[in-house]
């Protein structure tokens, strides 16, 4: 597209966004979208690169979208470890996941958050760069979108995408939930709070050391897999029971089920005898998803959003 130039390149030509998340947290249909309104429609090349994670037990997961523009030999594969663009689902991952090493100096980071953007520098340690907070998992319930809209139309705004292209792209994809998704968008351009900062506080933090791609090199005579090396025993995936859940009010609840039907991890409802008794947060993910079916009775609803920011 004529007059469109990327807000970033690295020594490559890419510009590099990282977006993390749970798994069912929608990234990577969002990075996708992304990625087609960047190729189809303004004419840029890349490479996209995505960690799926399980659903049900919210692993974490993330994705790696790598714009350039036509004609540069595209040859970077795999996940961004220096990104321009980092987009944070979960606030309280930023820590556990080390999300902030490897950022380049004047990177631009979206956080959903309810915190303001100095607090979130703090946790980052962002060396320098643009922090912008959006509360999107409120805008996404409010609207009756998910938590990836709001993030999305935050990631494209700071990539400078056009708006018209963007929005006829999402109302395109997903017809049938066009309107919330779009008010998402809108709502999350409309609240989010941003802020720069420069290089006065925080040290540059390499990229993690990671053991690397398996491949022909490290691996054992006959192909074999070195299991000591590569193993994931022990690893921990779950980060899902992290205090984010809804609120449970017994008295309002009939137990119909239809919270069941939509949860992600279903172990995160707490059935006895045929009767709904709560919430089980080790299990619960915070979705909310069973919060916006759960019925309106008279005496309320059952299931609750407490919206509450754990503490990391
Ligand atoms: S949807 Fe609400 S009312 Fe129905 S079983 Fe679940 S918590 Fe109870
Ligand atoms: S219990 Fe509700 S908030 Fe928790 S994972 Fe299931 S649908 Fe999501």
């Amino acid at each position: 597209m004529v007059g469109y130039e990327l807000p970033f390149r690295d020594e490559l030509g890419f510009c590099n966004v990282l977006m993390s998340a749970l798994g069912g947290d929608g990234a990577n249909m969002a990075a996708k979208l992304l990625f087609k309104v960047g190729c189809e429609e303004l004419g840029l090349d890349g490479g996209y690169d995505a960690k799926y994670g399980s659903e049900k037990k919210g692993t974490p997961t993330d994705v790696s979208v790598r714009f350039c523009e036509p004609g540069t030999l595209v040859r970077q594969v795999g996940p961004t470890t220096r990104p321009h663009i980092l987009v944070v689902s979960h606030a309280d991952l930023i820590r556990p996941l080390e999300l902030n090493r490897g950022l380049r100096a004047g990177a631009t980071c979206i956080v959903n958050t309810v915190k303001a953007p100095g607090a979130i520098r703090d946790e980052l340690c962002l060396h320098s760069g643009k922090i912008v907070c959006v509360d999107a998992t409120r805008i996404a319930f409010e609207t009756k979108s998910r938590l990836n809209m709001p993030l999305l139309g935050v990631l494209a705004h700071e990539l400078r995408f056009p708006d018209e292209a963007m929005r006829a792209r999402i109302a395109r994809q997903w017809p049938r939930v066009a309107e919330a998704n779009l008010a998402a968008c809108s709502g999350a351009l409309t609240s989010m709070t941003a802020m720069e900062f420069g290089e006065d506080s925080y040290p540059f933090l390499p990229p993690l050391v990671t053991r690397g791609p398996i491949g022909w090199r490290n691996m054992l005579n006959g192909g074999t897999i070195d299991a000591l090396t590569h193993t994931t025993a022990g690893r921990d995936n779950r980060l899902a029971g992290r205090g984010k859940v809804p609120e449970f009010h017994p008295e309002s609840c009939t137990s119909c089920g239809i919270c069941l039907t939509v949860c992600s991890d279903p172990g995160g409802l707490l059935w006895r005898e045929g009767r709904m008794v709560g919430i089980d947060d080790r299990f619960c993910k915070g979705c909310m998803r069973c919060v916006e079916v759960c019925p309106e009775t008279k005496k309320g609803k059952a299931l609750t959003w407490v919206g509450v920011e754990v503490e990391s």
